[in-house]
């Protein structure tokens, strides 16, 4: 790929450019230097591509189930055979190591593998005999076009939350990834075609905020699943819904592990490592934030700190790398603004990743990783959601505390526990206010046949993301009662019928 080369539109099976002239560069966050540009969607490239997946509906939306689900058992096996190509994509785009790519592509193929099972996903329900000569059953409808909007951390797996299951359910479909990361759409196009799937039940509208305003104001879009930041998503899910939509909008995090005296620390430091600091902590479910009880703060600082100085910090493609650069030059800046404001109002900074500097990679987005102490829920760096290779660790006098700390946190997507107690995990797991929870599990993301979806400001809308709450958004219920002229006619009821 050169500098020089467009990533397109893929509309009605077509790559297609923009019709504004307008492109952003896309970077190589490693090397610090654009490598592509990507085409930015007007409002005529929507209608264009709504058109597209509009006419495409009714034959896809009729095609049984069955055959539906075998040409994405096509795509799961090309998906299969591409896994280095989609991981090397994200690598180049986003930054993330090689291998931590790898286990994205895996978790988005889990994605196809829940939806290949939608012949026994849609079955209704049926009862003979609700009334004399009267059966009722339900069944679910596909919407029609749907679209998904998704952010840059998860180039590859937060699309494959939405288009396998909608397009499994009979809708068709037109995808807006991220503009920074937005080549992995493409390799999507491309195998989906070569499985089977008929024109214009797919579609990628590369593009900005104009593009996905054009999305959610246009009138045949029926559905619209967003995930990426808390105030985009909540205008989102604000404009869609009053142009009708249905809208699940997933938004920012700011995760919490909560250790315990009795934890292993071991197991508890190796947890927190790769939690906080793997993907250069640009995952929704990072833990960002250590609520340590007790003790527990003393037990857990020198190896902490230990740990977090010695990691190694690489382009993402060498082999021995554990966390690559941050996405932007603008990330990166934010990030090292949010650790000078924890300084300055009075955290203390144990590991300092400012200017970190990568040799053959001097004009990286590199950050190191970042470790402060006595952090309190006033400061901005506990405040903000970061998202950078910032852990915060904070003090709490006991399990009380922590939980109260946590509930008051506006955002609730993820949440941990270390200990050895199972009582004690038990009442957290009662009492905390968070969408997804682990128990010395750190990144608690369900896997494909559960859904995910964090509460409160993390979650804007109903239904969760994929599994059986995806095969719910992207289908509509419908109840029938059927009778036939061949029983007895119960003449004309004029009282509201009830059953005698
Ligand atoms: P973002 O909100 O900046 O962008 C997400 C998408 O919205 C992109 O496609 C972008 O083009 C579009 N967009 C950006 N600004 C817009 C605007 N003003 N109007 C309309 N559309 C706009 O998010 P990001 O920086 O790409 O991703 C990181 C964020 O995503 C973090 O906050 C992270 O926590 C969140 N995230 C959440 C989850 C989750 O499941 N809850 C998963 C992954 C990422």
């Amino acid at each position: 790929m050169s500098k020089f080369d467009t990533i397109a539109h893929f509309i009605n099976g077509e790559h297609i450019d923009t019709q504004s002239g307008r492109y952003a560069d896309v970077y190589n966050p490693a090397l610090g230097e654009p490598i592509a540009r990507v085409a930015l969607g007007t409002a005529e490239d929507v209608n264009t591509a709504v058109a597209a997946a509009s006419a495409a509906f009714p034959a896809w939306s009729a095609t049984p189930p069955l055959a539906r689900a075998r040409v994405l058992f096509k795509y799961l096996q090309l998906c299969q055979q591409h896994v280095d190509d989609f991981a090397a994509m994200i690598t180049r785009e986003h930054g993330k190591t090689f291998a931590d790519a790898q286990g994205e592509v895996a978790r988005g193929i889990e994605m196809v593998e829940f939806a290949v099972g939608i012949p026994q996903l849609l079955k209704g329900e049926f009862t003979d005999q609700i009334a004399r000569g009267i059966d009722a059953w339900s069944m679910r409808q596909a919407l029609g076009v749907v679209a998904g909007i998704t952010p840059f951390n998860f180039p590859v797996m937060v699309p494959m939350w939405m288009f396998p299951v909608a397009i499994a359910c009979g809708n068709t479909f037109i995808l807006k990834p991220s503009e920074r990361d937005p080549s992995a759409s493409l390799l999507h196009a491309r195998l989906l075609a070569e499985a089977g799937l008929p024109k214009g039940v797919f579609n990628v509208i590369q593009g900005d905020k104009v593009t996905v305003d054009a999305l959610l104001d246009h009138a045949d879009v029926q559905a619209i699943s967003f995930v990426g930041s808390t105030p985009i998503a909540e205008y989102i899910y604000a404009r869609g819904c009053a142009k009708g939509k249905r809208v699940q909008a997933l938004g920012g995090a700011k995760n919490h592990m909560v250790v315990m005296p009795d934890a292993d620390m071991n197991m508890t430091v190796d947890a927190l490592i790769g939690a906080a600091y793997g993907s250069a902590g640009e995952r929704c479910m990072a833990i960002s934030v250590v609520v340590a009880v007790g003790d527990a703060g003393d037990k857990l600082m020198g190896a902490l700190a230990e740990r977090t100085s010695a990691l190694k910090i690489r382009d993402g493609m060498a082999s021995d790398a554990e966390m690559g650069p941050v996405v932007s030059a603008l990330a990166k800046q934010r990030i090292e603004k949010l650790i000078t404001e924890g300084v300055e109002q009075g955290a203390t900074l144990v590991v300092d990743g400012r200017n970190c500097v990568v040799p053959g990679r001097e004009n990286g987005f590199f950050v190191g990783g970042t470790l402060f102490d006595h952090v309190t829920a006033e400061m901005s760096i506990y405040k903000e959601e970061i998202f950078g290779p910032v852990l915060c660790v904070m003090r709490a006098p006991d399990i009380t505390t922590a939980i109260n700390l946590i509930n008051a946190n506006e955002y609730g997507n993820g949440v941990a526990i270390y200990t050895r107690d199972g009582g004690v995990a038990r009442e957290f797991v009662r009492q905390i206010q968070i969408g997804m929870v682990g128990v010395n599990v750190p990144l608690p993301v369900p896997m494909a046949f559960n859904s995910f979806g964090g509460w409160k400001r993390s979650m804007f809308g109903d239904h969760h993301a994929y599994g059986p709450e995806g095969v719910r958004f992207y289908t509509r219920h419908k109840a029938v009662m059927q009778r036939w002229p061949n029983t007895a006619s119960a003449g004309v009821e004029f009282a509201f019928p009830q059953m005698k």
